[in-house]
């Protein structure tokens, strides 16, 4: 059994301060009391922080864990291996902190950080790459050593801050309970670099920022869709941008549009500009036709979340396929999956892909020289067809179980 373990966070209502809790997956939230729907604003991760019981009089120190669960790919002369992650590990390296964040990031409600809370927030000194590096070093059969490229997706990623404070030992003040890890004389927890926690969570309405009208999503949705203006959102740095979007119309009664990104990407290190070349690379048993190497080379990934096991194969299959159709610039008008996957994850996984098909095998040991920069990309809805216990793409032939996918409902 897969484990499929959520945060919670507790909040209130920015309109009307009712408590509500919601998943660390959510995006958009509808209160129960004052029907008021918000969409949270997260331009990079979210930072929650664990209850704390500690005496008033203490100051408390706010530790940073990085909190990751998403798929691990490894690329070694045996083919693509993958393995779920769902982590927390310290992002300041300290031996007198415990390593991880534990268990109770599952059993105990979260918060939002907010900007007023009194203590010492750390500083995270360790980039989530660095800890990546480090957990993949530390792992028993050592890993990374053997591989010609390694890339983690993540479904989530967060800063969870655990709160301690120093009363001679050092407490979590969690538990109240001093921590059985000694600070040396020569450590000065008090001038570790910190300060206040300088970000706040932010509800917006979902109002179109273009004509006004209401948008519409689902609770897990990383962007918004209005349906009046024709238009799709996605958080910026500030305020909501719009994103660049196509569908592939479909044909039939029971059609849910699922959204891909095809990614351009400057790739060195490897020929790879066209359809020609991709048909050379993969060694496609078809002849090369001249206009194939007209035809510009683009990567397909997911915008939504999977099962590992079907993740690589569906961008595989459609990065093989290179879908050419009509591409039609508005949204499709019958039910639409919702995207789930931002970009920045998914654009992690292009050498993988590139490693999935390359032919023969033996040339995967290259993708430790090839670069690939990704540099634009659109999203696109495929039409998929319902059926009673999957969906089906027709054209493509790619189908997806429907217990292959993780969905939380429409708002
Ligand atoms: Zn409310
Ligand atoms: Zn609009």
């Amino acid at each position: 059994m897969e484990k499929n373990i959520n945060i919670l966070i507790e909040y209130q209502c920015p309109q009307c301060g009712a408590p509500a809790t919601l998943n660390e997956t959510d995006r958009l939230i509808r209160c129960e009391y004052c029907r008021v729907k918000s969409y949270l604003m997260q331009k990079d991760y979210f930072r929650f922080m664990l209850p704390n019981k500690a005496p008033g009089d203490k100051e408390i120190i706010f530790f940073p864990y990085w909190r990751f669960k998403g798929i691990f790919f490894a690329a070694s002369t045996n083919g693509i291996t993958h393995r779920l992650l769902d982590i927390s590990y310290q992002a300041v390296e300290s031996t007198f902190f415990p390593v991880s964040a534990g268990l109770r990031t599952q059993t105990l409600k979260m918060q939002f950080v907010a900007p007023n809370t009194k203590g010492n927030f750390l500083k995270p000194q360790l980039s989530i790459d660095e800890v990546m590096e480090i957990i993949h070093k530390r792992s028993p059969n050592n890993i990374t050593g053997n591989f010609f490229h390694t890339a983690h997706i993540g479904e989530s990623l967060s800063l969870i801050y655990a709160p301690f404070y120093l009363d001679r030992v050092l407490y979590d003040a969690v538990l109240n309970k001093p921590i059985s890890n000694q600070v040396p004389d020569n450590v000065d927890i008090e001038t570790l670099p910190g300060g206040s926690p300088a970000w706040s969570m932010r509800f917006i309405p979902t109002l179109c920022p273009q004509c006004g009208w209401d948008m519409e999503g689902d609770r897990g949705s990383l962007v918004l869709t209005c349906r009046n203006c024709n238009s799709i959102w996605k958080p910026g740095r500030k305020e909501l941008k719009p994103l660049k979007f196509v569908h592939i119309p479909g044909q039939g009664d029971n059609i849910k549009y699922f959204p891909f990104y095809r990614v351009k990407a400057e790739i060195s290190g490897l020929e790879l500009f066209s359809y020609a070349d991709l048909a050379r690379i993969a060694n496609i048993p078809k002849v090369i036709q001249k206009d194939w190497e007209e035809k510009e080379f683009f990567f397909w990934t997911l915008g939504f979340k999977v099962r590992p096991k079907i993740f690589l194969r569906i961008q595989r299959d459609l990065t093989l396929l290179q879908p050419q159709d009509n591409l039609q610039n508005s949204l499709p008008d019958s039910n639409i999956y919702p995207v789930t996957l931002p970009v920045k994850e998914a654009v992690e996984g292009l050498k993988i892909i590139l490693g999935s098909f390359i032919k023969p095998r033996s040339k995967i040991s290259e993708l430790s020289k090839i670069k690939i920069k990704p540099k634009s990309f659109l999203l696109v809805y495929l039409p998929f067809d319902e059926q009673r216990h999957e969906y089906m793409q027709q054209k493509y032939k790619i189908c997806i179980n429907k217990n292959m996918l993780s969905h939380a409902g429409n708002l």
